[in-house]
């Protein structure tokens, strides 16, 4: 295990340096083949995420961490989960003593994923935290430092990383069907409600980009496969009534990639955006929309045929996946890796990369993170 200076200053900040050495409890192998999750506030998304390792091969729930012991008594009842595994956020740090918790799902409020995933590190638990990552780079990169030093896997909750019909795209675009691409066009977005923290800064880290954009930003990086060097960024507010006192309604951007292809991409918290890319290339297109949804993904490209004379190949093909499934495949990945001790296809470091565009796309915009 090699920690760096920073690493250590970093984690010293946060009280973690003095216990860089894991004690033998940490991140042993489950028993009878199953990882078992604890999960950190129970919401909306942690609710799917829980139906889901109900129906996968290699997982199961095993903890509970909430505000509200009476929604978590419910929910433990329901999971088969002993009410000594239910936690407090004050008392979580407890459950480094529970050998029936191999791993975390860290399903809060965006502000709060650093703080979640460096104690269940420090508890000696592997980490499955949601998108985004954190709110800010530094965050970022502490979470990725703690569960270096506490030898446990970090994963970011990318759950269209697992998704067929997406990795068919990204297939088709490698193996260059639509010859070379040139731009790609996405958004998403939706109608936001008052009152909820997505539209409280201190909470959200930032308006529909953190939430929602970020889809669109992480997609055009793996349909690329390339990570981007230049950025725009331009924000807007049009419903002035009270919802975006802390944060933009609006933001529009491009990405410019290595290979000179353009990305620009759109999120909204003031209207109904379903979801969707498009790529365009030198022998065709390529889009999906839905795509961002839990079931119902679709996936259609239209492009020449390998010779003059073949015909056009179309592609139009919708995901038989129903809600949970994709929650499911991304729980039985981490699991897996956690089983047989390998590197997640979404690390820590593919959070951090999308939390440092994210600040790189403000910042053109002129707004502070
Ligand atoms: P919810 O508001 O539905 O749930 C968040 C939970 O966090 C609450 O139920 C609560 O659980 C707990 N919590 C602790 N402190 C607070 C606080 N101050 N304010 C509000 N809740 C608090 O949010 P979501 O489930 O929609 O989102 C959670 C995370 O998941 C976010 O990071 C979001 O970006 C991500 N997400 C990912 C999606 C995906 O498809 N991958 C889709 C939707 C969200 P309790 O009552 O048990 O304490």
């Amino acid at each position: 295990m090699r920690i760096s200076r920073r690493d250590f200053s970093r984690l010293g900040a946060m009280g973690l340096a003095a216990r860089a050495l894991p004690s033998s409890s940490f991140a042993e192998a489950p028993g009878d083949g199953k990882v078992g999750y604890c999960v950190i506030g129970l919401g909306v998304i942690a609710d799917h995420f829980m139906r889901a390792v109900q129906q996968s091969s290699n997982s199961k729930i095993t903890g509970l961490v909430s505000g509200h012991r009476d929604k978590a008594e419910r929910i433990a009842a329901q999971y088969g989960v002993p009410k000594s595994s239910i936690y407090s956020y004050e008392d979580m740090d407890k459950m480094r003593e529970n050998k029936t918790i191999d791993a975390v799902y860290v399903a809060l409020p965006n502000s709060m994923h650093a703080e979640y995933t460096i104690r269940s590190a420090k508890a000696g638990k592997h980490v499955l935290c949601e998108k985004p990552m954190s709110t800010t780079v530094s965050e970022a990169e502490a979470m990725i430092a703690a569960c270096k030093l506490m030898q446990v896997k970090l994963m970011i909750g990318y759950r269209l990383h697992y998704d067929p019909l997406n990795l068919k795209a990204i297939k088709l675009i490698r193996d260059g069907a639509i010859g070379t691409v040139e731009t790609i066009n996405g958004a998403f977005g939706f109608n936001a409600k008052p009152n909820q923290w997505r539209l409280n800064k201190a909470l959200a880290g930032g308006g529909s980009l953190f939430d929602v954009g970020i889809y669109v930003l992480n997609a055009s990086r793996y349909l690329t496969g390339e990570e981007p060097v230049k950025f725009t960024g331009v924000v807007s507010t049009i419903d002035h009534d009270g919802r975006f006192d802390t944060m933009e309604e609006n933001v529009s951007w491009t990405l410019k990639f290595p290979s000179g292809v353009l990305a620009t991409g759109s999120s909204t918290y003031g209207a109904q955006m379903s979801g969707y890319f498009k790529v365009f290339g030198s022998k065709g297109n390529l889009e999906m929309g839905p795509v961002y949804d839990y079931s119902g993904v679709r996936l259609r490209a239209n492009y020449e045929g390998n010779s003059p004379d073949a015909p056009r190949v179309v592609i139009d093909e919708t995901s038989q996946d129903q809600d949970p499934a994709q929650f499911t495949r991304e729980a039985e990945h981490f699991s897996e890796c956690v089983l047989k001790n390998q590197t997640p296809t979404s690390p820590g470091e593919e959070g951090l990369r999308d939390m440092q565009y994210i600040q790189a796309i403000y910042r053109a915009a002129g707004v502070n993170m």
